[in-house]
């Protein structure tokens, strides 16, 4: 006999033998037994969750010779057509594959016809959300009204996709991930029905990594079983997951915690150099240290999929740290995962982003660097950095880096006191202006207006800003300053709401002014009614920068326009990737190798 996969094998034969959805199973059994069948039903969820083998268990519970029954014989004729796939009634449709409008209409002939040997027709359409549009224009006046005979089961891992209409005429179902308990469980008992031998950590491995997918799981073990023959242990696990094993995420953890930068840079060429898959890395690294923030908070008790050594283990590394620390360190490598995606130096950004778990970040530059020192070493390119750098170290990083009171006096006096305005061309970069001793002081209106276009070509510069650059800041301009309130006004009720409803954009914006602008602004946003219009207002005699006076009057040449510093790498809105991660991580249904 032709070889049978392990999870056709072990499909599930009825509703009480399906894993971890019984939400679905007893609302399903329980409409069978009261005679109240739709006529449609949607199946949402993962992949591998167990949305067709549902299906077929529902249509063996309404075929079957004893039924319709919760509890289908899986011993008559129609129970193993079914099972097997033969029965001429039950019709599994790829929407992948025949997703065009002529399907449709072919299906919406075919579905006239009564069956030719079951009591009712069963559809199951696979990945409905790949269906064209019209397809599912012509798909959805059969939906509407199918002959009594026929039931739909839509299955799809993306629900977002489907239009209203189709959604409005289903009963929808919404599958979970299936938990590591249940997924080891499974495992376990198909390993003994096949008589072979595992050993539990190899079966922990294989169910974390199916990630709540019963079908990643099954297969993965298909994998084990032909590379290992009928004795598998961890070890063949590791190698055909690729060999990030508990191990070198232990001594990876280690590494960070005790601040071993030497270490970490010996380890990680270790790492490149064994041809392991960074991102791949980063996403089980993200897994471990989840781990040891809930030992932190659980105790050994929270880590029930792992053995007790590991839990030993990695209970002991959660007490070398604290809640904050692993917060900190999960929400770095998720940014860290997020710009794996797009940035090909991988061995670099495991490095930094390991230093910056660490803590060993660049200080912070010291006042005196900070300070004005205009021709050499423009501030600006310095002091830009923190911000961003410093994110997520502490709540400090919002203060702006301390000022000395007085600018180093002596060589760098920054401008003779001369209040002859310069032309607006040679003024491109307030930021060089000697950095303002503390928020908003000396700027005003008129002058932020103006220097409003700088600003966001200042922003050109970053790639990461051009979102936030083309869609606010270049769609408003500043109307009102009170204190440190900045009001920025725009034409658009969008381009408010996006600020409005959405803090983190808000809080990027002010860390751009702030970099850019030396001084921190609050700012919030409104629509124009009528009044100004103008982004960019003709230039006005503007206020020379108001330099504290020079002690020194050899008269030092202005400093040349300093390049505009380079703007922070303040990922927006990237950051909502990185949210989303954060969403997923702590509500548990993690991709662990995406
Ligand atoms: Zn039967």
């Amino acid at each position: 006999m032709a070889y049978q996969s392990l999870y056709r094998k072990y499909r599930s034969r009825d509703f009480t033998d399906l894993m971890g959805q019984r939400h679905v199973t007893q609302t399903l059994a329980n409409a069978i037994g009261s005679g109240r069948v739709s006529h449609a039903y949607l199946f949402c969820g993962p992949r591998g969750t167990g949305k067709t083998s549902t299906a077929r268990v529902l249509a063996k519970a309404l075929n079957c010779i004893n039924g319709p029954t919760a509890t289908p014989c899986d011993e008559c004729p129609y129970c193993i057509a079914i099972r097997q796939g033969n029965a001429i009634d039950v019709i599994e449709i790829d929407a992948a594959s025949n997703r065009n409008i002529d399907d449709m209409r072919q299906l919406r002939e075919q579905v006239n016809y009564p069956p030719v040997e079951l009591r009712y027709k069963f559809y199951i359409v696979d990945e409905v959300h790949q269906l064209t549009r019209d397809a599912f224009n012509a798909f959805l006046k059969t939906l509407e009204e199918p002959p009594g005979h026929v039931i739909f089961v839509l299955c799809t891992t993306d629900p977002h996709q489907l239009p209203a209409t189709i959604l409005s005429r289903c009963q929808r179902f919404d599958f979970h991930r299936i938990t590591q308990e249940d997924i080891t469980q499974r495992l376990h008992w198909v390993v003994q029905q096949e008589g072979w031998t595992i050993e539990d950590e190899a079966v922990h491995l294989l169910a974390r990594a199916a990630n709540g997918g019963l079908r990643d799981a099954l297969s993965l073990l298909d994998q084990a079983a032909s590379y290992a023959g009928t004795d598998i242990t961890a070890q063949h696990i590791r190698d055909i997951l690729g060999g990030i094993d508990l191990d070198l995420l232990t001594q990876f953890t280690d590494t960070v915690l005790q601040k071993d930068a030497v270490g970490l840079f010996r380890l990680v060429d270790t790492i490149i150099s064994d041809g392991k898959d960074v991102p791949q890395l980063v996403g089980e690294l993200i897994q471990h240290w989840r781990n040891l923030l809930r030992a932190q908070i659980g105790g050994p008790d929270a880590l029930v999929e792992f053995t007790p050594e590991q839990r030993t283990l990695m209970t002991g590394q959660a007490r070398q740290t604290n809640q904050p620390a692993l917060m900190r360190a999960i929400t770095l490598l998720c940014e860290a995962e997020n710009e794996l995606r797009w940035n090909a130096q991988q061995r670099l950004l495991l490095e930094l982003y390991s230093l910056r778990i660490m803590g060993e970040e660049p200080a912070p530059a010291p006042a005196a660097v900070a300070a004005p020192v205009p021709a050499a070493r423009p501030a600006a390119t310095v002091a830009p950095s923190q911000p961003a750098a410093r994110r997520f170290d502490t709540p400090r990083a919002a203060e702006p880096a301390p000022r000395p009171a007085a600018p180093a006096p002596a060589a760098t006096a920054p401008k003779p006191v001369d209040p002859a305005p310069k032309p607006a061309a040679a003024a491109p970069a307030p930021a060089a202006e000697p950095a303002a001793a503390s928020p908003v002081g000396e700027w005003t209106l008129p002058r932020l207006k103006k220097s409003w276009p700088q600003f966001t070509d200042w922003m050109k510069r970053s790639p990461k800003l051009e979102n936030l650059r083309t869609r606010i800041v270049e769609k408003c301009w500043p109307a009102s300053l009170i204190g440190d309130r900045l009001t920025l006004q725009t034409a658009s009720a969008f381009t408010r709401s996006q600020v409005v409803e959405r803090p983190q954009i808000k809080q990027v914006l002010e860390q751009c002014l702030q970099s850019y602008f030396k001084a921190s602004f609050v700012v919030s946003i409104e629509v124009q009614n009528g009044g100004d219009t103008a982004p960019a207002p003709a230039p006005e005699p503007v206020p020379a920068p108001i330099p504290e006076p020079a002690p020194v009057a050899t008269a030092a040449p202005e400093p040349p326009p300093v390049a505009a510093p380079e703007p922070p790498a303040v990922p927006e809105p990237d950051r909502d990737l990185v949210g989303e991660r954060m969403k997923q991580v702590f509500s548990g249904s993690e991709e662990v190798t995406k």
